[in-house]
């Protein structure tokens, strides 16, 4: 699970390591440096007073000591100034060095608040891309587990425009669910090789013949059919990423996918995957919305006009644009789950 956006208070994650969006001092103050201060306990500000202060964009690590997590890391933020002020690039820097310093550490899993986003007012959705930007260009050379923490539920974590514009597609499929005939032709489809069994013995034939199948008995149809069936999820998707000239590697980095879960479906051909596990492959492969379909009903799935998540992902695909992680931050401004591991 490379990185996960959820929201929760930073304080009870239960992870190896959290950052602390701290003031220049390392001394405490409001927001979640309060939080952190106060779940930590006096020891913490003790140690923090020992290490001379920390400047902006450089991140410095202590204990946790009554957190249920093994280190604190604090990062001092930019203060939003405009965005002029290099501010993008100090923050940034925040996310990396904390990173850093949490695989120095040997850390596997890394909870971060959207640091600078609150009293020093960097605005929440620009926030928001430079952290996922820096996480994930991290995660495509390292093995982590990383967590955005979103602590208040401002929906608009993702630009105004971007907002209204899927919901307003939103609106759209959601009206246009009953008049929508275009699938019906797949989803027919589907059923007629899902359900072989309900298909009279002609039809059996017709289906044989038209599959180029050589006509046989009728006791190994079905062994016939189920041939006709076979491409596994599994061997779909590494078929598709031969195709697109991909490593596996690239790929499950690129679905957000971790390389224990992907190792999973590479070596058990029946493997099913979850519905947001099979989407995160397609939008990985770049697959058009019909590939997409073929694929997730590989798994047992299909796309539906009656399922915000499915538009979402659909509204993404239309537009050709397969960033996954920016597929996440509007799943998670629709309060959807997140595509991925
Ligand atoms: P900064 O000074 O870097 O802006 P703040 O603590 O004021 O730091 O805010 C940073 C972000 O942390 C804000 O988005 C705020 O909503 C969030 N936040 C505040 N408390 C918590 C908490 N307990 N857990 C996670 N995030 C929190």
């Amino acid at each position: 699970m490379p990185l996960n956006i959820v929201r929760n208070d930073i304080t009870n994650m239960k992870v190896d390591a959290i950052v602390n969006a701290a003031n220049p001092s390392l001394l405490g103050g409001g927001g979640v440096d309060g939080a952190i201060h106060r779940a930590a306990g006096a020891e913490l500000l003790a140690e923090c007073k020992t290490l001379g202060g920390c400047e902006t964009g450089h991140a410095k690590i202590t204990g946790a000591y009554h957190l249920p997590c093994r280190y604190v890391i604090h990062t001092v933020g930019p203060r939003w100034l405009g965005g002029k002020s290099n501010e993008k690039a100090l923050l940034a820097s925040c996310y990396l060095q904390s990173l850093a310093l949490a695989k120095e550490h040997n850390c596997e899993t890394v909870a971060f608040p959207l640091i600078s986003s609150g009293v020093y007012g960097y605005p929440k959705d620009q926030a928001l891309k430079v952290a996922v930007d820096a996480i994930s260009g991290f995660l495509l050379e390292n093995e982590m587990t990383v967590y955005l923490v979103i602590f208040d539920r401002a929906s608009h974590t993702i630009s105004e425009k971007l907002f209204s514009d899927i919901a307003e597609y939103i609106d759209d499929r959601y009206a246009d669910e009953h008049a929508d005939r275009r699938r019906e032709p797949i989803r027919m489809n589907a059923l007629s090789l899902m359900a072989p069994r309900i298909k009279s013995k002609k039809a059996d034939e017709d289906f044989l013949d038209a599959c180029g199948a050589a006509a046989m008995p009728a006791e190994d149809d079905l062994k016939a059919k189920l041939k006709l069936l076979d491409e596994s999820f599994s061997q779909m998707l590494l078929r598709k990423i031969d195709e697109k000239g991909m490593t596996d590697a690239a790929c499950y980095k690129k679905a957000n996918i971790d390389r224990k879960l992907f190792s999973k479906i590479r070596s058990d051909v029946h493997y099913k995957p979850s519905k947001p596990t099979a989407l995160a492959f397609a939008i990985a492969l770049e697959l058009s919305l019909e590939e997409t379909e073929d694929l997730l009903r590989k798994a047992g799935f299909a796309l539906s006009h009656s399922s915000k998540f499915d538009i979402i992902i659909e509204y993404f695909i239309e537009k050709g644009n397969y960033n996954i992680f920016e597929i996440n931050e509007a799943l998670f401004a629709f309060d959807q789950s997140l595509l991925g591991a």
